[in-house]
């Protein structure tokens, strides 16, 4: 049996998963291409498959002309991944969804530009087409899309994780951003990434998106009770996901 074929797809993002997936180092990139044959990637080629095994979809849907797009990838692939924060939760692009001059804001005098244009809120792929696994993260965590695709090679059911980043916060006796008088959503974060933000010293910021029901009540209370005022902690959660109930 030949090498599975896999494809990568950009929508709208900064591409810097994709660019992340070069940032392995030679020799895990290498070995990657010893398991894998990349048959489409706009970034390094112009060439096109028929079929593919796994296709790897970077960015948010946020133009209803992009779901024909993602129905030709998604009928032409075994597995679809959605891949890093903005194809898998909606990413930093879902800050558009709460605010009407969001391009004058970010663009200025350049705002009306045609390539700016969307017709959607930033929505993850999986609203417009059945997505099988999720690579989280901004930019997604490389060696988690490693352990994906091995596990899909060897059969097996990608393992992703399902509790707070405080378990791996805690497991790496970090001090908590709390005690230091900062703020985190750390509790309502999901793991997977080893926690690198709180032993960085900066707040996790949630950009691998939320556990499956996140408590947003009591993150709300601790944040208020750690004096952040009510309406930013009610909205603090926004950064990387639409898919929290303050985005209601
Ligand atoms: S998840 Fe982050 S790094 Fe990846 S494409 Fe989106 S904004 Fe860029
Ligand atoms: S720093 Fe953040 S992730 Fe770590 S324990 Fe505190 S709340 Fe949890
Ligand atoms: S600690 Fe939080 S913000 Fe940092 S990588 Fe993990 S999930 Fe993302």
């Amino acid at each position: 049996m030949g090498k599975p074929k896999v494809g990568f797809f950009d929508f709208s993002s900064c591409e810097g998963c994709q660019i992340e997936l070069t940032n392995y180092g030679d020799a895990d990139f290498l070995e990657l291409l010893n398991h894998i044959e990349i048959v489409e990637f706009r970034e390094a080629m112009s060439e096109k498959a028929d079929h593919l095994d796994i296709a790897c979809i970077e960015g948010s849907f946020t133009r209803e002309s992009e779901r024909k797009r993602l129905e030709d990838i998604r009928a032409r692939a075994d597995v679809v991944i959605s891949f890093g924060a903005c194809a898998s939760t909606g990413g930093i692009n879902a800050l558009k969804n709460h605010q009407s001059d969001f391009k004058e804001y970010v663009y200025g005098k350049d705002a009306d530009s045609p390539h700016l244009q969307s017709n959607l809120k930033a929505l993850p792929v999986e609203a417009a087409i059945k997505v099988d696994y999720k690579v989280l993260g901004c930019p997604m965590d490389k060696y988690e899309f490693l352990n994906i695709v091995s596990s899909l090679l060897h059969g097996k059911t990608p393992y992703i994780p399902d509790y707070p980043v405080c378990v791996e916060c805690k497991r790496r006796e970090t001090i908590c951003r709390f005690d230091l008088g900062d703020h985190c959503l750390g509790m309502v974060a999901r793991a997977g990434c080893g926690a690198p933000c709180p032993a960085d010293g900066i707040p996790c910021e949630a950009c691998r998106g939320f556990v499956t029901n996140p408590n947003e009540d009591s993150l709300e209370k601790v944040l208020i009770d750690h004096g952040m005022p009510e309406e930013r902690a009610r909205t603090k959660s926004r950064m990387f996901t639409n898919t929290m109930r303050s985005d209601a």
